[in-house]
């Protein structure tokens, strides 16, 4: 017979202080017995982890119960001067009867307490961001309880004192003070250990008894009124008011705020609170609790892949302080638990399709499921979890499409080491692969000295003994983490393979000094700020120096051609979904690109054109510059075209080698667009070697030199100023294109130029420089006695232009819009310039986005949507496309997609990027349709 349960304290002193006049809604959701009011749909109200233990509490795993109280509170919280609702403490406490009758157990009692874990949860998971109250409900006299109920002292007073620990931390606020480089509570137990063992050195938690545990207790309360002038509170109901506080309150706090600045989170979600019931994975050797995936994350591979620890409560391993073990081991120690662990792996596939990373306890041989979620992936592992999924019909190509972040593309672009400069480097030690790729960086043992160097130009390897959320910046900044404790569920694993930084974590080998700032492997030492090391996140090695990175398989395969598709796994699964990408993207992909190589390189990326080739590229090549310098040295006409006489040759090679790579695909061509002045040399003696080689004055070459030197470039005698003032470049080009084009066309090859005006705000700056281009074109067609098949256009890249583009479109046949410049001169903003204070903007949220990165959309693309409309208005099958930077943007393209460009240009390796960002936008706008009509 169960006894009696009693309440030990009152709901009464640890109230929920309420604010008046708040209408009557449910602010809690119970999960647990088979059971949940809600579903995993709700991610935003309930947050990933609430809705889904309400989900997995539907489909019938074993989830121990609870309930969430929903992100309006939060919502509510900071709207109201960090007060609750009214009808918040009500519902809670009905929510915590209804875990005591399925428990049989009583919050605060004093023979079958209820304890329990409070658990932040937001909408989008934010890894280690924000803290986990674990063991709450326990005070001396549950304490005594749970030893009795366990029969095991020890286990009891461990809990305690951990959640002392956690408690003072997080909710009181006892933590480590400026200039203190240990935790406070850290610090009282080395303490103790020292007084029990001494002369010993790195003593297992394990070793302090029961006894040793209660002295704990007592020091760290003592502790806690040190600092705090309070007493640790013992009523249950304040203990869980001031964690649930202190989660809300975690929602503000600075590495919460510097990952949703990362990852584009609002701030305005909130987050949802869960207060569940423990199990514990600590009571001995029959239990344990774990971290899985049901697919290796790092790979893609289908594998079981996860990791655990024996008699340890979760937070020891996803905060990497002792490495644990692979979960394959679990089969041997515990068969039963494991066996159910894999039936759960199967199951959260199938209902949840899509790779979950899930956390696990096992209480005396008994398995609970914490937390399940969609699995944090690399990007290689993305693209072969989808495409794999699609094979096994969990899925359907559009899913697939969808669902792998355009921009992981990249990271499967991004080099690896290369094979022989392994052989020859120093290797040092293996850890865990734990992001992949390869990395090189002089060292940095502190992530604040990380990211200055990082700001400084350095290449940065960030070295850890093991990486806490603090580090984030530090992460962000660094080429690769490198780490000596912890698992590939760490924080730091998690974090680097979502940012698709490089990481190798749990380098054993590896002694990290904090105080002397150097790494020591294997009698070998390393300075920080002065010494490289090299990291494969794919195989876990260390090396020393810097080490020569090769092509990823992709590249090899595509560009070097080094290796055979069919024999690469790799390009096999990222050509199956560039296949389903080009199938649902309206968007057609260009490239920006110079010279036939890189033209190539966008062919064989699936670059469908040239958007953007910068003619004053080419004029930088071998001593071509020569020529070019001459003319703007020249004083007279006469001597100008002469000069230009002799770049003619010159240019009208490149354009033959461009319109021959491209076999017949189109080629947009925009005339010399910088200020002269980025031609000419600036130093005494380069200028003296000029005029020699001209054979004028140095004077002369002086005078002109600081005749063209203009005190704001980007706004002064640049883009179709130039060819307006000197009508002969702009013939000389126009000569090498129709020139250039009728060879290649006899050669049986289509060739398509696009000739592009720069920088136009006045129509009749387009008009002068067309009437160059057609009547170049007539004479070289007759003269060549060839037709040939061209466009004429101009780019949109200052506000005027936009304004008036229903006139400009009277003679441009197609607009491609220079968001690059169009975003300076909207924003009246330098790119260049704007280092010192845009960092500062985006985090007051002045703007969400750097707006060079990806388009200011109410500003820049207003101005853009307007010159659309003018353009159509006039010439209604107008050709559209952008060249800018932020051609190769996932965001960018889904708003260009959206105003019904017809191309984006980006680099040649962003090509893929943009090819499955097209069709993403393609399919958003299917799926919005769809919703629109129901
Ligand atoms: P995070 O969002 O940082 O992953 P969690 O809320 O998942 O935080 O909690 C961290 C760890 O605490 C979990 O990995 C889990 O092992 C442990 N934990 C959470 N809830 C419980 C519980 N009800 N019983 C036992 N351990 C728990
Ligand atoms: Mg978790
Ligand atoms: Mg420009």
């Amino acid at each position: 017979m169960s006894k009696k349960i009693t309440k030990s304290s009152s709901a009464k002193s640890g109230k929920f202080p309420k604010a008046s006049g708040a209408k009557a809604s449910k602010l809690v959701y119970s999960f647990g017995g088979g059971k949940a009011d809600g579903d995993g749909s709700q991610k935003s109200l309930l947050g990933g982890k609430g809705a889904n233990l309400a989900e997995m509490t539907r489909i019938d795993l074993p989830v121990p119960p609870g309930f969430t109280i929903t992100t309006d509170v939060c919502t509510y919280y900071y709207d109201n001067k960090r007060t609750y609702q009214k009808e918040l403490q009500g519902q809670i406490e009905t929510a915590v009867a209804r875990m005591e009758k399925l428990l049989n157990k009583g919050f605060g009692d004093k023979n079958k307490p209820l304890l329990v874990a409070v658990r932040s949860g937001a909408r989008d998971s934010m890894p280690g961001m924000m803290d986990t109250i674990l063991n709450l409900g326990l005070n001396d006299e549950t304490v005594v309880a749970l030893a009795k109920l366990s029969n095991n002292e020890r286990f009891a007073y461990d809990c305690y004192r951990r959640f002392i620990q956690m408690y003072g931390d997080v909710v009181l606020g006892v933590q480590k003070a400026q200039g203190e480089d240990h935790e406070p509570f850290e610090t009282v137990i080395e303490e103790l250990k020292s007084e029990l063992f001494p002369g010993e050195e790195h003593v297992e938690d394990t070793r302090l008894d029961a006894k040793g545990q209660k002295e704990l207790v007592r020091r760290f309360k003592k502790l806690i009124k040190d600092r705090t002038g309070k007493e640790f509170p013992h009523n249950p109901w304040e203990q869980l008011k001031g964690a649930v506080g202190a989660v809300f309150g975690s929602w503000m706090n600075d590495r919460a705020m510097v990952y949703r600045r990362k990852y584009n989170i609002p701030h305005e979600w909130g987050t949802a609170v869960n207060i569940q019931a423990m199990v514990f994975g600590n009571t001995g050797d029959n239990s344990g609790s774990g971290v899985a995936f049901t697919r290796d994350p790092a790979s893609g591979e289908k594998v079981f892949y996860g990791e655990f620890l024996i008699n340890a409560q979760g937070e020891d391993v996803v905060a990497g302080v002792r490495t644990p073990e692979p979960v394959a081991k679990l089969q041997a120690i515990m068969p039963g638990p494991f066996k159910a662990l894999d039936r759960v792996r199967g199951i959260l596939e199938k209902h949840f399709k899509d790779m979950q990373d899930f956390e696990f306890t096992i209480e005396e041989g008994k398995l609970f499921m914490l937390q399940t979620r969609n699995g944090k992936r690399t990007g290689l592992a993305a693209i072969r979890i989808a495409v794999e999924m699609v094979k096994e019909k969990l899925i359907v190509p559009e899913t697939a499409v969808e669902r792998v972040p355009a921009d992981s593309l990249a990271h499967v672009l991004a080099p690896i080491f290369d094979l022989k400069a392994i052989k020859d480097g120093l290797f040092l030690t293996k850890g865990l692969p734990a992001g992949p790729g390869a990395a090189s960086g002089k060292i940095y043992l502190n992530a604040d000295r990380a990211e200055e160097a990082a700001a400084r130009g350095e290449k940065v390897l960030l070295v850890r003994i093991e990486t806490s959320p603090e580090d984030l910046r530090g992460m962000i900044a660094a080429e690769g983490i490198l780490t000596a404790r912890g698992g590939v569920s760490s924080h730091a694993a998690l974090v680097a393979r979502q940012m698709g930084k490089v990481c190798v974590c749990g380098a054993g080998d590896l002694i990290v000094n904090y105080e002397q700032k150097t790494v020591t492997v294997k009698g070998n030492t390393y300075k920080e700020g002065k010494d490289f090391l090299s990291i494969d996140g794919t195989s876990g090695e260390v090396y020393a120096g810097q080490i020569k990175t090769a092509p990823s398989e992709v590249v090899q395969v595509l560009i070097a051609k080094t290796l055979d598709g069919k024999k690469s796994y790799t390009y096999q699964c990222f050509d199956q979904l560039m296949k389903w990408s080009d199938k649902f993207r309206r968007l057609q992909i260009r490239a920006n690109a110079d010279q036939p190589d890189q033209t190539l390189n966008a062919i064989a990326f699936g670059g469908q054109g040239i958007g953007l080739c910068r003619t004053e590229h080419m004029f930088f090549e071998g001593d071509r510059i020569d020529a070019v310098r001459e003319m703007i040295i020249a004083e007279t006409k006469e001597d100008r075209a002469k000069a230009i006489a002799k770049l003619l040759p010159f240019q009208k090679g490149d354009f033959i080698g461009l319109f021959k790579a491209l076999k017949g695909l189109p080629a947009t061509i925009r005339f010399l667009d910088p200020p002269l002045h980025e031609f000419l040399p600036h130093e005494e003696h380069q200028m003296r070697d000029l005029a020699e080689s001209l054979g004028v004055s140095a004077e002369k070459v002086h005078a002109r030199v600081s005749s063209l030197h203009e005190s704001n470039p980007m706004l002064g005698h640049r883009g179709c100023r130039l060819g307006i003032v000197y009508p002969e470049l702009s013939e000389m080009q126009a000569r090498a294109v129709f020139e250039a084009a009728a060879e290649v066309q006899k050669m049986g090859i289509k060739v398509k130029p696009e000739i592009m005006i720069p920088l136009v705000g006045f129509p009749k700056e387009l008009k002068l420089q067309l009437e160059i281009v057609h009547s170049v074109a007539k004479k070289v067609a007759a003269e060549k006695k060839v037709k040939f098949d061209y466009l004429v256009g101009t780019m949109i890249e200052i506000p005027r232009a936009a304004l008036v583009a229903d006139d400009i479109a009277k003679d441009a046949q197609f607009f491609s819009f220079g968001t690059n410049d169009l975003t300076q001169t909207a924003l009246g903003m330098s790119r260049d310039d704007s280092g010192s204070f845009l960092p500062y903007y985006q985090e007051v949220e002045i703007v969400k986005n750097n707006p060079f990165a990806s388009i200011d959309q109410q500003g820049v693309g207003k101005l853009m949507k307007l010159a659309i409309e003018g353009g159509r208005a006039t010439r209604p099958e107008i050709k559209l496309g952008i060249c800018g930077e932020h051609g190769g943007d996932p965001s960018s393209i889904k708003f260009c997609h959206d105003i019904g460009l017809t191309y984006v240009s980006c680099s040649p390796f962003r090509v893929p990027v943009a090819r499955l960002a097209a069709a993403q936008a393609a399919l958003a706008e299917k799926a919005a349709a769809k919703t629109k009509k129901k």
